[in-house]
């Protein structure tokens, strides 16, 4: 690490121009971010956009190929020693208890025995753990390993916490309580971090803690957008205005998305029609994906067509859901089966779910209604609230959207439909 001497009111962190390359892969290209003392700033964007690659440039642990981190003001190459990183699923050393997890990093900072002692047992109480010190880390649950993950990147006492999707390996109500208490942490001032830049997928999440929301978009790697967020806290999700910016970050995405949706194999339609689901029932995906495989791997589509009892226009539709979902490509007037679209012809049904289920939460519709479910209090939500917000996107398709959306949520297994109230609700 090289830091040159600070300069005043220099941000907190300044990216200017920054580029990633892997080989001739473009994983970040012209990344320009400011970071003020006293902002939290969440990142949001398609996977593979570059996220965690940015908070590893970020942290120094990763090399820039163009462009300069400037930090308070200095450029910096090497490990910055005033980041620490949160990662999803936190490393804790399982031969160590809570409180000597937490004292590593003190003993790394060269305090004396005593402080630290102190110290961790003031971080461990910190973060909730209380009368958890002398547990062992398989004696805890995800949500309270990952609090032992916070007390250690606390105890760095970094003026920068890097967070990539911390809670998103927590079940639903631990990372509410965590995010909570992060909240509260930075809100009181009880840390000495000066900013806070989260990654998260969570859009209703961002919108909760963050003072300004920064979105990304890929092919390649880039921020497309930023978004303040002016809101008091405490922050209610059920807010008109709190709904109107997760609408607005949503569209955004979405926007963006559309590459994430090429990269699926979408060969056919205009950006227009790429955010409609193809009307068809996934059941059908096994008939299609069997007969191609029987074919060795493509068929012509007309051919196919009368194999499967469709029109030929008829076909066209779960053709195009094939694409989406990775499975297939139209080439030449003959469906090609991709490896994704054999391993799921030759699989049973649980096994069909699963893939299915990693697919279709790619798509933004589908991620969308999955997390409101999520963040619902009952996780139930009635069917005509989603007709109302998807109503001025797809107008008169909207019902046959949202059955789409229910068929394949169902097959996937992520939410399922109760007839009788009307009301799409979360798996568990
Ligand atoms: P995100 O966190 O937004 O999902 P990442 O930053 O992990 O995305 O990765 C961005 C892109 O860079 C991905 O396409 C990934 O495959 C690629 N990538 C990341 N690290 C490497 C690496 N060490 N070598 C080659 N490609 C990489
Ligand atoms: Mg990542």
């Amino acid at each position: 690490m090289s830091l040159a001497p600070a300069t005043p009111h220099a941000p907190l962190l300044e990216l200017v121009g920054v580029s990633k390359s892997y080989g001739t892969f473009h994983a970040l290209r012209d990344v320009a971010l400011t970071l003020e003392a006293g902002e939290l700033v969440c990142l949001v964007g398609p996977s593979g956009c570059g996220k965690s690659t940015l908070l590893r440039i970020i942290a120094g642990l990763t090399p820039v190929t163009a462009g300069t981190v400037h930090y308070r003001g200095a450029p910096f190459t090497g490990v910055n020693p005033h980041t620490a990183i949160v990662f999803q699923t936190f490393a804790l050393f399982p031969w160590l208890t809570v409180i000597e997890n937490v004292d590593v990093a003190l003993k790394a900072r060269g305090l004396d025995p005593a402080t630290r002692q102190a110290h961790a047992t003031q971080l461990v109480r910190l973060v909730g753990l209380a009368g958890f010190e002398a547990a062992y880390p398989r004696e805890l649950s995800g949500g309270m390993r990952q609090k032992v993950g916070f007390a250690r990147a606390l105890a760095v006492e970094p003026e920068l916490l890097c967070l990539d999707e911390p809670f998103s390996a927590l079940d639903v109500l631990s990372a509410e309580a965590l995010r909570g208490e992060l909240l509260e942490l930075w809100l009181n001032r009880s840390m000495p971090t000066q900013a806070i830049l989260m990654v998260t997928h969570n859009i209703e999440e961002a919108v909760e803690l963050a003072d300004r929301i920064v979105i990304m978009g890929n092919d390649p790697g880039r921020i497309v957008s930023e978004l303040r967020i002016d809101l008091r806290h405490p922050r209610n999700r059920k807010d008109t205005a709190f709904q109107a910016l997760v609408d607005r970050v949503y569209a955004t995405l979405t926007g963006r998305a559309l590459s994430e949706a090429d990269r699926m194999g979408t060969a056919a339609g205009a950006a227009g029609t790429i955010r409609r689901l193809p009307v068809i029932r996934l059941e059908a995906m096994g008939g299609l994906t069997e007969t191609v495989l029987a074919d060795n791997g493509r068929s012509d589509l007309p051919r196919l067509a009368k194999a499967l009892g469709h029109e030929p226009r008829a076909l066209l539709p779960l053709v195009e859901a094939s694409e989406w979902l990775g499975f297939a490509r139209a080439e030449q007037g003959d469906l090609v089966l991709l490896e994704l679209g054999k391993t799921y012809a030759g699989a049973g049904i649980q096994v069909r779910k699963e893939l299915i289920a990693g697919r279709i939460l790619r798509l933004p519709l589908i991620r969308w209604i999955y997390e409101k479910l999520q963040n619902d209090d009952n996780q139930r939500i009635d069917r005509s609230f989603f007709v109302e917000a998807l109503r001025s996107e797809f107008g008169g398709e909207t019902d046959d959207q949202i059955d789409t959306v229910i068929d394949w949520g169902r097959y996937a297994e992520l939410f399922g439909y109760d007839k009788d109230s009307d009301e799409l609700y979360l798996e568990s």
